[in-house]
């Protein structure tokens, strides 16, 4: 498992997760959204050096801190494309990012490797990224629920597809939201409705 350490930040009270290797110097950064200054401060006294941005999706309460930290740190920052056919007011501007998120890649920054599985339905470009058994599910995937699909490039059969696929994820990979509690597959495969029913009818 990687060292994880998570800021609850905004009015959404979005998770960024702040990650690095076991003993590690340097990190990425998960989904800052809000709070530049609170973030790099919390990676100045973790004596982190944060190499790369890796956004979920591009919603402004997950990217709403990417421009300050990157110009601030000079780190590459990762989004799937497809982002910017969100309306401008979902992402609070243009998306600003040096590297393209696509299905099935994987790379490599400050020392882990994440696979980055593209999961659409919240948004057209929502991506999962796993990185040693842990997996930042965004807005795809919650404890107990999953997010929603009424948005401007949202997207109800496209969620239940994606949900379907992270529940092929083995059982004990620990899920990291975007919004509250982790879980993991396997509790969320038994008591998630949303994996285990998907949704109503009149939804699709
Ligand atoms: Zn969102």
């Amino acid at each position: 498992m990687p060292e994880i350490h998570t800021l609850v930040l905004g009015d959404y009270q979005v998770n960024c997760y702040i990650v690095s290797p076991q003993g590690g110097s340097h990190c990425c950064l998960i989904d800052p959204g809000y709070e530049a200054p609170v973030i790099v401060k919390k990676l100045n006294d973790l004596g982190l050096t944060l190499d790369a941005i890796v956004l979920t999706h591009g919603h402004f309460d997950h990217v709403g801190a990417v421009k300050d930290i990157a110009q601030l740190t000079g780190c590459r920052v990762y989004v799937n494309p497809l982002e910017k056919t969100l309306p401008p007011q979902l992402t609070a501007g243009p998306l600003c990012f040096t590297n393209a998120l696509q299905d099935g890649m994987t790379f490599t920054e400050a020392a882990l490797t994440f696979t980055a599985l593209h999961t659409p339905g919240h948004t057209p470009g929502s991506m999962c990224l796993l990185t040693q058994g842990v997996l930042f599910a965004g807005d795809t995937l919650f404890a107990g629920s999953c997010g929603r699909t009424d948005f401007p490039g949202g997207n109800a059969r496209d969620m239940l597809s994606s949900l379907q696929r992270l529940s092929a994820l083995p059982g004990e990979t620990w899920v990291l939201p975007g919004h509250g509690e982790s879980t993991t597959i396997a509790e969320e495969k038994r008591n998630n409705p949303y994996m285990r029913q998907g949704f109503p009818g009149e939804y699709l």
